[in-house]
């Protein structure tokens, strides 16, 4: 199949699912991305054939050859996004079709081919429908869903592979940071950077995480709980951090976030939260923001809020900043008005509670 075909997925139903007892067990505690569903979704690439063979499946482990393209060059790209219970029963996704056109984005920019957008959405319809049961309940439970697309080709020649195969696991989830919403803090990486102009930045592909742990791992030295990354040129305006967007917020109101210069990840919180922002009155602006003016603003108490952004963390305040040369706090370390009140209208879009001028929400 290629273009605008569509794909019809083949469903076979696991023959050996985990026990109701056992998943209720499971569900109880299920932490982040460690418990996964019964199901996978799995579909193929070939050059000359196109996309072919969509299945749901039982999860399993994949035989791989040891010179199948990914291991050796990392051509590969996932997407992050969530299904909620909504109070009513039902289940909802938000904006997988933005997860749709960045995944492609991502295959483009990694020379991969791009499964159409169509496909992605059934896909993910596909694997809620066979293993809605996983959904967890409650306020902070989602079902945490993860497709992604490698090559598979058996070729150790560095080119664009001519095989590739998509897939789609899915696993419940609780809250990503433990202890609920509280604020965290941030380490600012004096060394390391996430991203160059004209890199990879803007793909969600595997090597940018690779890039980036160590430069985690010293946030976690440093008793924080996620970095932040400057630009890589003047090492001057904040980027992003590990796995999130982030935001300020001014004393006049104004809600601002670095702009997509292709070093970030456009995070579709992100964008939703600018709507969001522009919906309630606030003045929006994407501009770059130095660490030196972060800094300043913190201190003269001009810069009222800061916080996250992304679909694993929601909106999460950033209470404290560590840099080598010391630390300081936002707002005195406590979660801030806008910070909390944008985050409710997020979450109640979500879980299907209000109404959706947008049009972001899919029920399954
Ligand atoms: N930046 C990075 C580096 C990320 O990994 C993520 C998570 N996908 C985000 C931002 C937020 O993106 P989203 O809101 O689409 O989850």
């Amino acid at each position: 199949m290629s273009g605008g075909d569509k794909l019809d997925f083949e469903i076979r139903p696991n023959p050996a699912p985990v026990s109701v007892a056992d998943r209720a067990a499971l569900l109880a505690n299920p932490g982040f991305g460690r418990v996964f569903t019964d199901h996978m979704v799995t579909i193929r690439y070939a050059d000359g054939k196109g996309w072919y063979d969509a299945r749901v499946e039982a999860r399993a482990p994949i035989p791989m050859d040891p010179a199948a393209a990914v291991l050796h060059y990392a051509q590969e790209i996932f997407e992050g996004m969530k299904a909620y219970r909504t109070g009513d029963g039902g289940v909802t996704m938000f904006r997988p079709e933005a997860n749709a056109a960045r995944f492609a984005a991502s295959a483009r920019r990694m020379a991969m081919p791009v499964l159409p957008e169509q496909t992605f959405v059934d896909s993910l319809h596909r694997l809620i429908e066979i293993d809605r049961d996983w959904i967890p309940e409650g306020e902070d439970g989602s079902l945490y869903l993860r497709p992604f697309m490698f090559a598979s080709e058996v070729f150790l020649g560095v080119r664009p592979a001519n095989e590739y195969l998509y897939l789609v696991i899915a696993s419940p989830v609780g809250a990503y940071f433990t202890g609920g919403v509280k604020p965290v803090t941030v380490w600012v990486s004096p060394d390391y950077t996430r991203a160059a102009p004209g890199g990879t930045g803007a793909a969600k592909c595997g090597g940018n995480y690779a890039a980036s742990l160590v430069a985690q791992a010293e946030a976690i030295e440093h008793g924080c709980d996620q970095v932040v990354f400057l630009d890589a040129v003047e090492r001057r305006y904040v980027d992003e951090l590990g796995g999130m967007n982030v935001f300020f917020v001014y004393d006049d109101d104004s809600v601002v976030t670095p702009p997509l210069t292709g070093t970030i990840l456009p995070g579709i919180t992100r964008e939703s939260v600018l709507a969001l922002a522009a919906d309630a009155g606030h003045r929006v602006e994407e501009r770059p923001v130095s660490f030196a003016e972060w800094q300043a603003d913190a201190a003269s108490g001009r810069l009222r809020e800061v916080f996250a952004c992304g679909t694993a963390a929601v909106i999460t305040p950033i209470g404290q900043v560590r840099f080598p040369d010391g630390e300081f706090l936002i707002g005195g370390g406590d979660p801030g008005r806008v910070t909390m009140s944008l985050r409710q209208k997020l979450v109640d879009l979500q879980r299907g509670r209000t109404s959706d001028p947008h049009g972001w929400v899919h029920r399954v």
